[in-house]
């Protein structure tokens, strides 16, 4: 495995002409990441994974300052899997270039995690066009776990890039939890009660999906979870083309974000 500590080198170096597959992260990796890179491996020649904690779509500095680092375990997890590059930028290199950072996002998209993080994608976006702009992956693996940002970020891509998005399905714990690195943050009891949303929203939808009529019922599943002490931020019912409060029994999904002593957690069904 190739480790650049600069775009610049990586440019240099990778020949974007063969099928790159591109698979940005920010570390602390677990089996989400894992089953991208393998999806990565799989359809393309060479796989670029990127490891970036981008300051920018933290909209609080102690969020950013507690989240996982954990570099010399991600480096060889990497190497196992046989990552041919792996991409540490530097944060100057990342912002050095102020044109290429401005997005906007429309009113109409300022919802879930939009709302109640203002600012955040505007961070995750601005960081994807500059990745993108240098980067000519052919492909670029993205995680259903995060169904908002792989919505906005088609609408970057489309507009401005060539590269195709590959969804990859979000991968769980035997318990459900989704993997995420903010895992590490939590205690035993913690990750059971995360587990807890997850299987309570899982059989909510199950529920739903044989009878329509029960997402009426959307906020008993929100009362029996904050019962268990649960601070739920939005458990909201959305079309899953475009992600409007339109639904129909055949395209609705669930989106939850809750907090367990402070640390963040989302999910979808
Ligand atoms: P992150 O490091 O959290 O920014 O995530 C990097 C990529 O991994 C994003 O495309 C995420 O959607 C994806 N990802 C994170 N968790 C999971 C998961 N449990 N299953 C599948 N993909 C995931």
């Amino acid at each position: 495995m190739i480790i650049f500590k600069s775009i610049n080198k990586l440019n240099k170096e990778v020949n974007f002409k063969a099928n790159v597959g591109f698979v940005p992260t920010m570390g602390a990796l677990h089996k989400g990441h894992i089953s991208l890179i393998k999806s990565s491996k799989l359809k393309c020649k060479k796989t670029l994974v990127s490891i970036f904690i981008n300051p920018s779509q933290f909209n609080q500095i102690s969020d950013f300052k507690k989240y996982p680092r954990k570099l010399n375990r991600d480096i060889a997890i990497l190497k196992k899997l046989k990552v041919d590059y792996l991409l540490i930028p530097k944060k100057n290199d990342i912002y050095k270039n102020k044109k290429n950072m401005k997005v906007s996002i429309s009113k109409k998209d300022k919802i879930l995690c939009a709302k109640f993080r203002p600012g955040h994608f505007e961070g995750v976006l601005a960081v994807i066009k500059q990745f993108l702009t240098h980067i000519k992956a052919k492909y670029i693996f993205l995680g259903e776990k995060d169904y908002q940002q792989i919505h906005l970020i088609k609408n970057v891509i489309k507009n401005n890039f060539n590269t195709k998005i590959i969804i990859c399905k979000t991968i769980r714990l035997k318990n459900l939890l989704a993997y995420s690195s903010r895992n590490f943050l939590l205690s035993k009891k913690e990750i059971n009660k995360a587990s807890y949303v997850a299987k309570t929203t899982k059989k909510f939808f199950a529920m739903c999906k044989n009878n329509y009529k029960n997402l009426k019922k959307i906020n008993n599943l929100k009362k029996k979870i904050e019962s268990k002490g649960i601070k739920i931020e939005y458990l909201e019912v959305r079309n899953k083309k475009n992600l409007s409060i339109n639904t129909n029994k055949s395209n609705f999904k669930i989106f939850v974000s809750f907090y367990l002593n402070n640390v963040r957690l989302i999910d979808n069904f």
